[in-house]
C-alpha cells in the first residue's frame, strides 16, 4: 500500500528525523503492507512549531471562513472514500460494508456538520455588563487510537480547526495509513500549512513527546485509561488541559417487557460490530432471572449470523482483531472467563482461521459482576450475560464498574427505560435502540473519560473563555 516516508508538517511531507520506522500489518493475513516513519522528539517539536506558527491567522480566519475550509476537506474525503475504505480494510482488519458505512461515511458527514456548526456556533455572548468571548484554546496535541482511525481523527481535527485552534496529530501507530490520507486531503484542500500537522510514531515516542511538548495547549486523547491517565497527569503537571475519552464496560439492560428478541439481537450486534473494539461497546447484557434462559438462547441464535472472515468480502461481519497482540489479549480474557466459573456458550479461545488475528465470537453466560470478565475492558468479540432479580439490583449491576462511556436500556415505554437511564452512571444512554446521534455528546463518567466530543460540546473543548466587563 502507498504510505509517505516523511511527516506532514508546516504543509510538506517532510524526511523523517529518525530512520526507524513502523511496519504496518494486514491483520487479515499477517502481511506488511506498508512501513511508516517512527516518529522521534524532533519531528514533535517541528510540527509543533507549525502549528503555533499558523495559529494566529487560523485563529483569527472568521468562524464561517474555517468552516468554509471544513466543507472542502469533506469533499475532499468524501471524493476519496473508496480509497479511505480500502485502507480501513487493509490496516485495521474492519470487513468492508462496515467500514464503507461506519468507518468512512459516518465521519465525512460528522465533518460536514462540524463545517456547518463553525458557522453557527455563538462564539460571543453577553451576560448582563459582560461581553463572554469563546477564544480558540490555542495549540491542540491529538492522540488516537486504532479502533476506529478516521472518526477518531475527525471527532477531534474537526472541532479543533472549527474552533480556531491548530494541530499536530500523533494516530495510533497500528492505523497510521488512514491519517496520512486524510493529511492528503487537507493539503488537497488547500487549508493554511502548518493548521494540521502529522507525525507517526510509537505512543511512548512520538505519543509521550507531543503531550510533554510546552508548545502545546490541549490535549486530546483517545484510548485506554492506563494511558490516559499519564496523559492526564502530564497534563494536570503542566496546567494544559485535557480531554480524554477512555475505556467502557457499558451496559446493556433488558427490562421486563421489552421486545427481547430485538433487544437481544441488538447487543449482540452492538459487541461483534468492529470484532469487538469498540470503546462504547454493550459488552455486558443485563436480563432479569425470569428471561434469563430465553435471552442466552436468543443471544446465540442471533450469534449465527455473525461470520468470521476476510474483510475484504462481502459477507463478512467479523473481521479480525487488528494484531497479534490484541488477540492474545482476548484470548486470555476468554481464558480467564473459564476459569472464573463462566459458562461458555458460544466460541472460545480456538482461532477461527489458520492465519490472520481471529478470534471467534464468543458468548458468556452466568457471569457475575464480581469476575474479571464483568470488569475489565476487553476490546474483542465477547459478550457477558449477566442476571439480576429486579430494577434495584439491575441498577446496582449496570453501575458497578470503574467505566461509564455508554449503556442501552430496553422497555415497554420509553418513559420506563429514560427513568432507568437518568440512574445510570453513565455518559449516554440509548433508549429501545435508537439511532446514533453524532451532535449530542459523547463522553464517559468516573473512569471512562473527562470532557465531551461531537457537536456543539465537542466544540466547547477547544474553546477559552473570556469575559470583558463593560
Ligand atoms: P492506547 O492507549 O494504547 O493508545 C492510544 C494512543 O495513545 C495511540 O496513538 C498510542 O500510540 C498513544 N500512546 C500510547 N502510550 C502513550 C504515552 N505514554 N503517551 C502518549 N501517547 C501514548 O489505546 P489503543 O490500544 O490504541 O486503543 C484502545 C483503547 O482506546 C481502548 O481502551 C478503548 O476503549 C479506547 N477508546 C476509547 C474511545 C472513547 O471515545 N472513549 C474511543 C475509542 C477507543
Amino acid at each position: 500500500m502507498k504510505a509517505h516516508d516523511g511527516m506532514y508538517i508546516g504543509g510538506q511531507w517532510r524526511p523523517a528525523a529518525a530512520a526507524e520506522t513502523i511496519a504496518v500489518v494486514n491483520p487479515a493475513d499477517e502481511r506488511i503492507i506498508a512501513e511508516v516513519p517512527a516518529g522521534v522528539e524532533e519531528d514533535v517539536d517541528a510540527a509543533v512549531r507549525a502549528a503555533r506558527a499558523a495559529l494566529p491567522g487560523w485563529a483569527t480566519t472568521p468562524p464561517a471562513a474555517r468552516g468554509w475550509s471544513l466543507r472542502v476537506l469533506h469533499d475532499e474525503l468524501a471524493a476519496r472514500k473508496e480509497e479511505i475504505t480500502a485502507t480501513l480494510v487493509a490496516e485495521l482488519g474492519a470487513p468492508a460494508r462496515f467500514a464503507a458505512a461506519v468507518q468512512t461515511a459516518a465521519p465525512i458527514a460528522a465533518l460536514e456538520a462540524y463545517a456547518e456548526l463553525a458557522g453557527t456556533h455563538p462564539f460571543e455572548e453577553r451576560i448582563a455588563n459582560s461581553t463572554v468571548l469563546l477564544e480558540p484554546v490555542g495549540v491542540v496535541a491529538a492522540i488516537t487510537p486504532w479502533n476506529y482511525p478516521l472518526s477518531m481523527i475527525v471527532s477531534k481535527v474537526a472541532p479543533a480547526l472549527a474552533a480556531g485552534c491548530t494541530l499536530v496529530l500523533k494516530p495510533a501507530e497500528d492505523t497510521p495509513l488512514t491519517a496520512q490520507l486524510f493529511a492528503e486531503c487537507v493539503d488537497a484542500a488547500g487549508l493554511p500549512a502548518g493548521v494540521l500537522n502529522v507525525v507517526t510514531g510509537y505512543g511512548h515516542a512520538a505519543g509521550r513527546a507531543l503531550a510533554a511538548h510546552p508548545g502545546v495547549d490541549h490535549v486530546s486523547f483517545t484510548g485506554s485509561t492506563e494511558v490516559g491517565r499519564r496523559i492526564g497527569a502530564l497534563a494536570g503537571g503542566a496546567v494544559k488541559s485535557v480531554s480524554l475519552e477512555l475505556g467502557g464496560k457499558s451496559a446493556n439492560v433488558i427490562l421486563p417487557g421489552a421486545d427481547l428478541p430485538r433487544a437481544v439481537a441488538a447487543g449482540v450486534g452492538h459487541v461483534m460490530a468492529n470484532s469487538g473494539q469498540t470503546c462504547y461497546a454493550w459488552t455486558r447484557m443485563l436480563v432479569q432471572e425470569d428471561q434469563y434462559e430465553e435471552a442466552v438462547g436468543l443471544a446465540r441464535e442471533a450469534l449465527c449470523e455473525y461470520v468470521v472472515g476476510d474483510p475484504a468480502a462481502d459477507a463478512t461481519r467479523v473481521g479480525p482483531v487488528v494484531s497479534a497482540k490484541q488477540r492474545e489479549r482476548v484470548r486470555g480474557y476468554i481464558a480467564q472467563g473459564v476459569a472464573e466459573g463462566a459458562r461458555l456458550v458460544a466460541g472460545g479461545t480456538e482461532a477461527p482461521r489458520a492465519t490472520g488475528y481471529f478470534v471467534e465470537p464468543t458468548l458468556f453466560a452466568d457471569v457475575t459482576t464480581d469476575m474479571t470478565i464483568a470488569q475489565e475492558e476487553i476490546f474483542g468479540p465477547v459478550l457477558g450475560i449477566l442476571r439480576y432479580e429486579d430494577e434495584e439490583d439491575a441498577v446496582r449491576i449496570a453501575n458497578d464498574t470503574v467505566y461509564g462511556l455508554h449503556g442501552g436500556v430496553w422497555a415497554a415505554t420509553a418513559q420506563e427505560a429514560v427513568a432507568f437511564a437518568r440512574r445510570m452512571d453513565t455518559g449516554r444512554v440509548d433508549i429501545n435502540g435508537a439511532a446514533f446521534n453524532t451532535l449530542a455528546p459523547f463522553g464517559g463518567y468516573k473512569q471512562s473519560g473527562v470532557g465531551r466530543e461531537m457537536g456543539a460540546y465537542g466544540l466547547r473543548e477547544y474553546l477559552q473563555t473570556k469575559s470583558i466587563q463593560l
